[in-house]
């Protein structure tokens, strides 16, 4: 007999993250992630107590100072505030208040940007490998994925996979910079070519395409390098913004979308986010979180202590012998995996209690990713059982696995 799922619209969903999934919810990781003695590189998630300044900002912010302190929040105008004076100075444009919606985190700003500017069947193109849970969104809002390769060897967009992939029904393009996973930042070039792109093929379709520009770490950036918005770029673009990593705090919830004040239709846009904020199930962020907003906006984990752990990472994982290169932004490493099954070789380094997320999960099989916000002392741990599985590795194949060992 078949099995049919009892709820086929949310397994057709839940089929969008099934590697993921079964990573998070049966893989050697999910059974050891609370050990103590592990060291932790899969997520992006914290392996420190959070920010002093950031407790403080909550405690104050938490004190009512009137009685709709706890009221119903949206998009209030000092937060709305905030953000335009902190994006006038980190992205260089002239952003106002109203050109700002206020978010549940990156996730609610994509969520809510992908349904404010579709029609049910659009096409939405990104490129591999994308955030993992990009698809979810999109498939959710009845909309077509469509996925792109980035160029492998310089991560770089391919400015030829995007221009092949469009078609009548394209109406988003999906750009993460700085991106998850490989760390590469898009230089000015690669944005003034991918806006004359989008614009010639806005004119032919005689229907505009979107720019989606997923920047939760654009405030994390390493020595010597710029951030470019693409929204400074292509006027089209709506802007969406996490504080979860620059104050490694994913589980409060807060973020932002931004229009460009140069973006033609922008008051119906931001009409059209709000009411997809609404019907989504009230995607602004609480409101302790926007009161405590002027102070969090002051706050940053410690940039230059995150580039030491890459540096310190990356030259003593190619001093093993792993082909890793150096990431401008995020806290992601990318290393190829010494074996073709990543699967495998992120099973290898459980057995010495290091737990990375194996590329096939990100759609970049033959990779394996490191989050940089694990702490010193595992990054200490965890360097010796690096070392090992590399040389196993170069010894023998991995064994065969079973179907339930995978992931
Ligand atoms: N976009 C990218 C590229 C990400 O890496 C993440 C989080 O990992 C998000 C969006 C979502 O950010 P948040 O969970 O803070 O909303």
């Amino acid at each position: 007999m078949v099995n049919r799922p009892l709820f086929p619209r949310t397994a057709a969903l839940g089929n969008t993250m099934r590697l993921l999934g079964t990573f998070m919810n049966d893989s050697p990781w999910a059974r050891r992630r609370f050990e103590p003695d592990i060291a932790d590189f899969t997520f992006g998630n914290p392996h420190e107590m959070a920010l002093p300044g950031y407790v403080d900002a909550l405690q104050r912010a938490v004190v009512p100072r009137d009685k709709d302190w706890f009221a119903y929040k949206d998009s209030e105008p000092e937060s709305r505030a905030i953000v335009a004076a902190s994006l006038r100075a980190w992205v260089g444009i002239p952003f106002e208040a109203e050109d700002i919606a206020m978010t549940t985190g990156g996730f609610g700003a994509l969520a809510a940007a992908l349904k404010a500017v579709t029609e049910p069947g659009d096409e939405v193109i990104y490129s591999l490998p994308p955030w993992f849970l990009y698809e979810i969104m999109i498939v959710d809002n009845g909309l077509v994925p469509v996925k792109v390769r980035l160029n492998p060897v310089s991560f770089d967009l391919d400015f030829d996979a995007i221009a092949a992939a469009i078609t009548p029904r394209t109406r988003v393009l999906i750009v993460n910079t700085p991106h998850n996973p490989t760390g590469k930042i898009y230089p000015p070039e690669t944005l003034t070519r991918l806006a004359a792109l989008l614009d010639d093929a806005s004119r032919r379709n005689g229907r505009t395409i979107y720019l989606l520009s997923d920047e939760p770490y654009n405030r994390i950036v390493f020595g010597g390098v710029r951030f470019h918005s693409p929204a400074a770029f292509y006027p089209n673009t709506l802007l969406a913004y996490s504080y979860g990593k620059v104050l490694l705090t994913p589980g409060q919830r807060i973020g932002y979308l931004a229009l460009p004040p140069t973006m033609p239709d922008r008051d119906q846009v931001m009409q059209s986010i709000r009411l997809a904020q609404i019907a989504n199930g009230y995607l602004f962020p609480n409101a302790l979180l926007q009161h405590a907003l002027a102070d969090l906006e002051t706050l940053s984990i410690d940039i230059p202590h995150l580039e030491r752990k890459r540096d310190r990472m990356v030259v003593a994982l190619r001093e093993m012998g792993y082909n890793v290169h150096v990431p401008e932004g995020t806290f992601y490493l990318l290393p190829r995996s010494p074996w073709e099954d990543d699967g495998a070789f992120t099973e290898l380094l459980a057995e010495y209690g290091v737990f990375v997320l194996p590329g096939s999960v990100a759609e970049i099989p033959g990779y394996f990713r490191i989050s940089l916000t694990a702490n010193d002392a595992m990054i200490e741990r965890a360097l010796p059982g690096f070392a090992v599985a590399i040389g196993r590795a170069k010894k023998s194949a991995p064994a065969t696995r079973t179907a339930a060992s995978i992931r």
